[in-house]
């Protein structure tokens, strides 16, 4: 039965803004931030995401050949692992998940300990360089890392740390229990975290219409009390000057921040996937022209800051670099397998001992030879 007519009167409001400063042809939409003021920073993004292209194209022939295990391309998502790793602070700490190689290696892991990883051996996730010590490894449970980040995050605020946790997360690890519970003790505890939405558009073969019915995946921080917002993530610009923000608020003790951040997924999901049996075509011709390193191509040579001669010189310093890394992968001395036992515990169970001297027994296994 209908009843009354009702009044309700709104008692909240939320939007969400978006953000960019280049458009796919690389010409300026807006007055630029400062950060984009400095050419040789602009030429440092922009090498960045080069060489992590020549890196992503080697790492999946490597995996072709059979010298690396599953391998998550990052191509067309340069500018969102560049921008973050940008607009961190070395003091600030990084949760990846798999797909944000590129803002590891601003901050210092190194390609051969990429490789490393995906390689099977664990010494990857061991990172070399002091400043990068504290960042977390990889985290290819979906979701869990933006928990980490928050543990993270408690940690700074406990100890009075001006510091910030980052935590990047897919489009369909915002599905996930994890992510609202991170949202919530973040926006609870006004916890110094960032969390960054890589939207690639894909979850696996899933595609983002119909991964979540919201109208953005930002606004599921509204319910958190999180900052919310778009960025255009293949404006590289727009990535550093969104997380760098967010990231500023936070050590500020103004709360956390929500960044979705759209781009695409050029590739497939992983090397053990193929995009082309769920896939339109003319949908990945359609954002190739958004290239996010044809983009800033193009504005850096329309400000006369680069030509050809530089892009020549930096593909094949690229190629060189990651040739070298390479070669120092193939030469990596092959752990042992039984090995895999020895961190588990303290002391290893009985029932391990017996196990762990049955695969010593195995023929030399070749992991990456
Ligand atoms: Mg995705």
């Amino acid at each position: 039965m209908m009843e009354q007519q009702v009044t309700k009167k709104i008692v909240a409001h939320f939007d969400i803004p978006y953000l960019s400063f280049l458009d796919n042809e690389g010409r300026v939409l807006q007055a630029l931030p400062s950060l984009a003021q400095e050419v040789s920073h602009l030429k440092k993004l922009y090498q960045s995401m080069v060489i992590a292209r020549v890196f992503d194209a080697k790492a999946i022939a490597l995996q072709r050949t059979g010298k690396l295990g599953t391998y998550p391309s990052i191509l067309g998502q340069e500018a969102l692992g560049v921008g973050m790793g940008a607009a961190m602070k070395p003091e600030d700490v990084l949760c990846p998940y798999y797909r944000e190689v590129p803002a590891q290696f601003w901050r210092g892991v190194s390609m051969l300990e990429i490789l490393l990883y995906w390689g099977g051996e664990e010494i990857g996730s061991c990172f070399q360089d002091p400043s990068v010590q504290q960042d977390f490894p990889i985290c290819v449970p979906i979701g869990s890392q933006t928990l980490h980040a928050v543990g993270v995050a408690t940690a700074f605020k406990l100890r009075n740390e001006p510091r910030v946790a980052v935590a990047s997360v897919g489009d369909g690890g915002t599905s996930r229990g994890d992510f609202y519970e991170a949202v919530n003790l973040a926006g609870a505890w006004k916890l110094p975290v960032v969390f960054v939405i890589n939207n690639n558009g894909w979850a696996i073969s899933v595609p983002r219409s119909i991964q979540s019915a919201a109208e953005t995946l930002a606004q599921k921080g509204i319910a958190g009390g999180l900052a919310c917002e778009q960025v255009d993530g293949n404006d590289v610009i727009a990535v550093q000057y969104a997380v760098q923000s967010a990231i500023e608020r936070a050590r500020e003790g103004r709360g956390a921040t929500v960044i979705e951040a759209l781009t695409y997924r050029m590739g497939d999901h992983t090397t053990a996937d193929d995009a082309r049996r769920y896939r339109n075509a003319t949908e990945l011709e359609q954002y190739q022209k958004k290239d996010p390193i044809t983009r800033l191509k193009n504005y850096l040579m329309n400000i006369k800051a680069w030509d050809e001669a530089q892009e020549q010189k930096l593909q094949k310093e690229a190629q060189e670099s990651v040739a070298q890394t390479v070669a120092a992968y193939a030469k990596y001395p092959i752990r042992k397998p039984e090995t895999m036992f020895d961190y588990l515990y303290e002391t290893l169970p009985e029932a391990y001992k017996a196990q762990r001297e049955e695969v010593a027994q195995l023929k030399e296994i070749s992991h990456h030879g």
